[in-house]
């Protein structure tokens, strides 16, 4: 099959994969409309090109994966992001949830512990001018203190507890959205709003996230 066949398939499949979304409760037009212009096929490995419309997670080489987009989706709505919003995302990975949260937000900074996702990453910021995304090679867990507070955290990588080092360095009425459990069980995503009274927490729903680990990855 050619390009351009591909390429059109790609297209109807996005805007079919827009509608699954609203089907699925996702309201927030801002949301769906940055989910609808960065092409998520760049963000996936040449092999699952074909899927990239596919409401599922998918491998991104390293052991990771490129998130559910049903769960970006979800997850970038519970951010209640605007354009004045300085976001921090744990676990860059593909690269696509940051990418979403730059087109909704001032800036984003995003760390990643393994280096060769994000050197990719980084070079389809720069492909499609995303000029707001900052990124770090780094051990996430301990937040980016330099750059703190954040209006906005998000965690992509499942813990058993949120980093405290991450609630620390949220704003007040902060948003941080992070899922929380076992790896090899199903995970909570909560939500949590830094209030002068302290934090406030609401359980979204159950996720599946590859683990958040210490360190960062040796170079091979
Ligand atoms: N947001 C990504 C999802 C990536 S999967 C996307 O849109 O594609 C989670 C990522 O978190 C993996 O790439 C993994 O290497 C990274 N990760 C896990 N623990 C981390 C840590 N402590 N610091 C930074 N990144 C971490």
């Amino acid at each position: 099959m050619d390009e351009t066949v591909i390429a059109m398939d790609l297209q109807s499949e996005r805007a079919r994969l827009i509608l699954t979304l609203r089907r699925n409760g996702i309201s927030d037009q801002a949301v769906l409309t940055a989910l609808e212009q960065i092409p998520r096929e760049y963000f996936v490995p040449d092999t699952f090109l074909r899927h990239a419309y596919d409401d599922s997670a998918l491998p991104i080489g390293r052991g990771q994966t490129i998130s559910q987009p049903l769960v970006v989706a979800m997850m970038t709505e519970a951010l209640a992001l605007n354009k004045r919003c300085k976001v921090l995302e744990i676990g860059t990975g593909s690269g696509y949830q940051a990418a979403i949260l730059s087109r909704l937000s001032r800036r984003v900074y995003t760390i990643e512990r393994h280096k060769p996702l994000l050197r990719e990453s980084e070079s389809l910021f720069k492909h499609f001018d995303l000029h707001n995304i900052v990124t770090r090679y780094g051990d996430g867990m301990a937040g980016w203190p330099e750059q703190a507070p954040f209006d906005r955290i998000i965690v992509t990588a499942a813990a058993m507890e949120v980093p405290q080092a991450l609630i620390d360095q949220l704003a007040p009425d902060g948003i941080i959205v992070a899922p929380v459990g076992d790896a090899h069980h199903p995970q909570r995503l909560l939500r949590g709003t830094r209030t002068d009274a302290g934090m406030d927490w609401v359980e979204l729903g159950g996720v599946r996230f590859v683990p958040l680990l210490p360190g960062v990855e040796a170079e091979s």
